[in-house]
């Protein structure tokens, strides 16, 4: 094997491993190096979304709900189930099925495509020399016109609450409890937070969540995060805001948490806790100081808005990169810097990359919230329908939660969109080709949505952006 290669990438999740694809599509000869070795030694592919991430939480959560279902919320529907039951050990073999199937997936894709994928640290040095340490403690040195690095993130300590991987743990070791807890603690009520909270929450756990900040999703729309929170408090989560953590004390059957909210201190019990208060970028031991990358001073490597860093031919995407911390807006990196490794001209809209907390409802967004518009003095209007006025959300039995739609007041063009309740996710990517094809509130009040659909709702709340939807009483518009 050649120790020379057009393009190098490091690491192999959604960023690294869309771009290694993408690279060789364009007929760059392409290598991926990944850590992360099975027991075999063998390569485990596809990063912490498809290993310990997006998939794995996305399969609890599923799986959670519908045991939800069974157990408490079929009866409205004249369905009766007896002896409903749990079985954690097959509900984590599930997960790790589908997991085990995806990184195969990828590891397939990757041989297909001819990409070449070796195991190892990879530590980048000078003159784009890449030096890679296998398990064994072998070490091969490889050189590339380009390298992209796409090492990722972890979860984010705090020191009253260090990691023991056994009562108190970080989101991967919240994705595999032995046993539903009994009280669960969480401290960050973040994306994290809300999904594997509700998670074990569904599960039986009684859920108590420690937030540091004084407002719930300081980063949604402020409307929607007010719903979302009455809709979260009803589904039992108890969410205290404002809610700083001094102490943690690990005893043999449970642990003590001590937290400040206002001027007065709190102590609660729980059998588990899950720290979940952000992600840190994996860039330590990534590259040597002559490798020319410099890093923000969050730690973040320092890229232009084509992901290319300070040093020749050296790209960064992903988890390591400014931007939010999403799979998808890796991957579309990850595309970008192979167009732009070819010649290609690439590009990517950072102002519109949908945001989707996958709770029950889900909670989404892209674009502008109402409070960013108004601190940016920009002239708007807003439109919001609700799911209980939408005949197929009753049908279903899915009626809380509401589609906003922000539009600019002279042009109306969309700018915005935050959606919680029932296909959230799906209802705003329908925003994000709107805002994407440059469109106008009118556009869409002109389309024809299905009857009965969800997507009822983002028509009527187009609708009433002018104060026209026609399945509720409209307020009387500025
Ligand atoms: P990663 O996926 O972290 O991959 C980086 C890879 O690089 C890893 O495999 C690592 O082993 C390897 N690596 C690191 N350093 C080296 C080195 N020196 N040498 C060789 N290899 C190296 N995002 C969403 O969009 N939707 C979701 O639903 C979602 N759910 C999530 C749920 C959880 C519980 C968590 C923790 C995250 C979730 N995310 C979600 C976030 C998502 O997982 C990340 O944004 C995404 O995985 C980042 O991709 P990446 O390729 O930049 O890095
Ligand atoms: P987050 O930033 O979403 O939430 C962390 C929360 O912890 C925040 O609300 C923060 O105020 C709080 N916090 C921070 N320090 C604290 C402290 N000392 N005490 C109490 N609260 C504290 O981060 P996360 O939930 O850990 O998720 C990490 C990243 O992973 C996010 O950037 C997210 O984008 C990504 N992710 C995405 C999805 C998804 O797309 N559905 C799912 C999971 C994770």
């Amino acid at each position: 094997m050649s120790n020379e290669f057009n393009v190098i990438v490091i690491g192999s999740g959604p960023a690294g491993y869309v771009c290694a694809i993408r690279c060789a599509q364009l007929g760059l000869s392409t290598a991926v190096i990944e850590q992360n070795v099975g027991e075999k030694s063998q390569p485990l592919l596809g990063g912490t979304c498809l290993n310990v991430g997006c998939i794995p939480s996305k399969a609890l959560l599923d799986s959670s709900h519908r045991y939800a279902e069974a157990a408490g919320h079929l009866g409205e529907h004249g369905i009766e189930v007896a002896g409903v039951a749990l079985d954690i050990p097959g509900m984590m073999a599930r997960k790790d099925k589908i997991v085990s199937q995806l990184t195969g997936g990828v590891s397939g894709l990757l041989k297909a495509n001819g990409v070449t994928v070796m195991t190892g640290a990879a530590v980048l040095n000078a003159g784009r020399r890449v030096e890679v340490t296998s398990v064994d403690g072998q070490t091969n040195t490889y050189t590339a016109e380009h390298v992209v690095l796409a090492a990722g993130s972890e979860p984010a300590a705090i020191p009253p609450a260090p990691v023991d991987n056994d009562r108190v743990v970080d989101s991967t070791g919240a994705l595999c409890f032995e046993a539903v807890p009994t009280r669960l603690g969480v401290i960050g009520a973040g994306v994290i937070g809300l999904e594997l909270g509700s998670v074990w929450a569904r599960l039986g756990a009684e859920v108590v969540m420690l937030e540091a900040m004084d407002q719930f999703l300081p980063n949604m729309d402020e409307q929607i995060a007010s719903e979302s929170a009455k809709i979260f408090a009803k589904q039992g989560l108890d969410i205290r805001l404002g809610a700083r953590v001094t102490d943690v004390a690990v005893e043999a059957s449970h642990v003590t948490v001590t937290y400040a909210q206002g001027d007065s201190a709190h102590t609660e019990e729980f059998d588990r806790l899950i720290v979940a208060v952000g992600r840190t970028p994996r860039t330590g031991k990534l590259f040597s100081a002559d490798s020319g990358v410099t890093v923000d001073e969050r730690g973040f490597i320092f890229v232009n808005e084509f992901c290319a860093t300070e040093a020749p031919g050296v790209w960064a995407i992903g988890d390591i990169v400014r931007g939010p911390m999403l799979a998808h807006k890796g991957s579309e990196e990850g595309v970008m810097v192979a167009e732009r490794i070819h010649g290609k001209s690439a590009q990517l809209n950072y102002d519109v990359i949908p945001s989707i907390i996958y709770t029950h409802p889900e909670v989404a967004a892209v674009g502008k919230t109402e409070q960013e518009l108004k601190s940016e003095g920009i002239d708007y209007k807003s439109g919001t329908f609700p799911f209980a006025a939408i005949g197929r959300a009753l049908a279903s039995g899915e009626t809380e939660g509401m589609v906003k739609i922000l539009s600019d007041a002279n042009s109306d063009q969309i700018l915005g969109a935050h959606v919680v309740g029932p296909a959230a996710a799906d209802l705003v990517q329908q925003i994000v080709i709107a805002i994407e094809m440059a469109a106008s509130t009118e556009d869409l009040q002109l389309m024809v949505f299905g009857h009965p659909t969800m997507s009822e709702a983002v028509h009527e709340a187009a609708l009433a952006v002018d104060g026209r939807a026609i399945h509720m009483v409209n307020r009387p518009k500025r």
